[in-house]
């Protein structure tokens, strides 16, 4: 199993080896691959270029995810939407446009064996803990990193939970 961090991934998908970056972990069940689920590569190398920050948010988000699988039992997580580039999460119908999946701070997921509301009832005391946002949709759960830590990272600009309310109407922080 090969572990890369941000910085390493970043370097590997620069030097030409993408598919060796998907393959390989960030943590110890989730993959790089995973959380750029459905990208091209030629979105994950223009972000590698533009955006490197959205590694290192995607390193906090793979770690958080890793616990919150702990947290239900090690059920396997499936994640549907990772990050996604501002040209695709506009085409989105149903995305905000100020989507925290743009900066590589939200996940989409499905936990294996779980219903989505089975998943978001569970997740509600994980979400507590950890001051996290999250959004209840009845095919998946989606999630954003844990606020308070969120506020620390400089590269989250002009983004306010109050900005937010209206992208966000299930949010419990
Ligand atoms: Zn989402």
């Amino acid at each position: 199993m090969l572990f890369l961090n941000s910085k390493e991934a970043i370097s590997y998908i620069l030097k030409g080896d993408i598919e060796i970056v998907k393959k390989s972990n960030i943590t110890l069940n989730f993959k790089w691959g995973e959380v750029f689920v459905h990208r091209t590569n030629s979105e994950i190398i223009s972000c590698a270029k533009s955006q490197s920050y959205v590694f290192d948010h995607l390193v906090l988000m793979a770690n958080f995810m890793q616990q919150f699988r702990a947290y239900i039992g090690n059920k396997g997580i499936n994640i549907t939407s990772g990050w996604r580039g501002v040209d695709f999460n506009n085409s989105l119908p149903d995305a905000s446009s100020t989507s925290y999946h743009i900066d590589g701070l939200a996940f989409d997921f499905n936990v294996s064996g779980l219903t989505p509301r089975q998943t978001q009832k569970n997740f509600v005391g994980f979400a507590k803990q950890h001051g996290c946002e999250w959004g209840k949709n009845i095919s998946f759960t989606h999630m954003s990193y844990p606020q308070v830590l969120a506020n620390t990272l400089k590269t989250i600009t002009k983004r306010s939970k109050v900005s937010r309310n209206g992208a966000f109407e299930e949010f419990i922080y």
